[in-house]
């Protein structure tokens, strides 16, 4: 699938996207092993502390699926105390690029028999009981530590088509919840005239005090700047952590600060920011640590921008694998309509950070 250019505001706006985010199946090798099904909750747990962070990417990926009919369990642990016969699932462990070697899988692997050995089943208790809870009955599992590779979509399926297709290419089971990564692209009407604004606003800014660079941070529901800044990384003071992105979230910080607010801890949660540059790859993980939704800026950073596929190509505000993702448009319109400060936001050299 083709990424579409989003244009709006009447063409002045245009919405940047990750275009190197592959589309299509890509696989990823996984490492699977066989556990019984009453131990998944626990194996599951486990697993997440063996291999930490690992799969967290591939959260459109089902952990367990059926064993196969072929899996060989001895005899003696096929059936439970009660002569039931006892279920398996494969379940997906870690993938191969995070360890290629098997054995070394395996060995991590290995207290999950001790865990099995040990599972006890908790009886239920009948509702409204007022018995006090009956005593967890002993109900050794089996398991062993043997993985098998398996392949499955390396990236969340934009479709449920796709989800249902690649699942049957693979063999792996996905899970469809919705294209999460999904950025929506519509800017309303309001939106875009607020932009608008808020540009002429930054550049203005950057002209009054006379820096070639400005961040502007705003609360777009009360319509108020929360953060102002621009950038003091190459004055006489030589601060060069002082890029006028990071300044502005400081400044917001002490915006919170001063109205002794600290809601839930993200500084710019639901907040847009305004800038007159794309911003370095600092500043642009510096704003999704603090939870922007939206960034426009005017000029981009030939280089050393970090939302750009054409820049450096990090497209930070749009990797699957970091944990918050904002929009990001940038002002294609004419300067003049940005006010009489829109012609002083110039480009700024290949190699320069903002
Ligand atoms: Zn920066």
């Amino acid at each position: 699938m083709k990424r579409k250019l989003n244009f709006t505001a009447n063409g002045a706006l245009l919405e940047i996207t990750n275009s190197k985010r592959p589309s299509g199946f890509h696989a990823i090798g996984i490492w699977t092993t066989v556990v019984p099904a009453r131990l998944s909750a626990a194996a599951s747990a486990f697993i997440k502390d063996a291999f930490p962070e690992d799969t967290d990417h591939l959260g459109h990926v089902r952990r367990f699926t059926t064993a196969e009919s072929t899996y060989e369990v001895p005899a003696e642990h096929a059936t439970d105390a009660q002569g039931k016969p006892v279920t398996f699932l494969r379940m997906m462990v870690c993938t191969e690029p995070y360890l290629s070697d098997a054995a070394a899988v395996e060995d991590l692997l290995r207290p999950l028999v001790q865990i099995a050995r040990d599972f006890q089943l908790q009886p239920k208790q009948p509702k409204n009981s007022t018995e006090p809870a009956p005593a967890p009955v002993a109900m050794p599992l089996f398991y062993e530590p043997r993985v098998e590779l398996r392949t499955t979509a390396r990236y969340t399926p934009e479709t449920k088509q796709e989800s249902t297709e690649w699942s049957r290419e693979s063999g792996w089971p996905l899970m469809w919840r919705g294209n999460t990564a999904a950025i929506p692209t519509e800017m309303s009407e309001r939106d875009q005239q607020q932009a608008l604004q808020y540009l002429a606003k930054v550049a203005a800014h950057a002209k009054a005090e006379g820096s070639a660079i400005a961040t502007l941070i705003v609360d777009p529901e009360a319509d108020t700047i929360v953060g102002a800044a621009t950038d003091s990384q190459r004055d006489a003071m030589h601060r060069p952590l002082e890029h006028a992105a990071m300044t502005a979230v400081a400044r917001v910080a002490e915006w919170r600060q001063s109205r002794e607010d600290n809601s839930d801890g993200y500084l710019c949660r639901g907040f847009h920011v305004y800038s007159t540059h794309e911003p370095c790859a600092m500043c642009a993980m510096a704003l999704l640590h603090s939870r922007i939704t939206r960034l426009v800026y005017i000029e981009a950073a030939p280089s050393t921008g970090a939302i750009e596929p054409e820049s450096s190509g990090l497209c930070i505000h749009a990797q699957d694998r970091l944990n918050w993702q904002y929009e990001a448009w940038k002002y294609v319109g004419a300067r003049q309509d940005l006010g009489e400060a829109g012609d002083n936001v110039a480009p700024v050299a290949a190699g320069v950070n903002v």
